[in-house]
């Protein structure tokens, strides 16, 4: 199934295709897409952003694409990825602080 997507530019449209064959492949044309590299568009419609979509007609067809990969390796592999970048974002918080802290220690506060 195939899915055309706006670009952030919002003038180029690319496609992303979700092909259920054998092994489910989920691939983009974009510039990053076409060496198999991760990218936004495939990422956005993999966690249901259905605002990415050029037509908002398809947003029923992505729910459904969506739900045919529930339990796969592909959704998976999202829920580490996101629970990643959620422990990113949080260490972050954490870093800020201690440079703070750093801050007031380096001027004998
Ligand atoms: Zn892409």
């Amino acid at each position: 199934m195939i899915f055309i997507v706006k670009s952030s530019d919002n003038l180029t449209t690319y496609k992303v295709d979700f092909n259920f064959g054998e092994v489910v492949q989920v691939q983009c044309d974009c510039p990053a897409g076409i060496y198999g590299k991760h990218c936004k568009h495939k990422m956005g419609l993999l966690q249901g952003d259905t605002s990415l979509l050029a037509d908002p007609n398809q947003s029923g067809l992505l729910t459904e694409c969506l739900s045919r990969l529930d339990g796969s390796d592909i959704f998976k592999a999202i829920q580490e990825l996101n629970a990643c970048e959620h422990q990113l974002s949080e260490m972050k918080k954490i870093c800020e602080k201690k440079k703070k802290s750093l801050e007031k220690i380096l001027q004998g506060k």
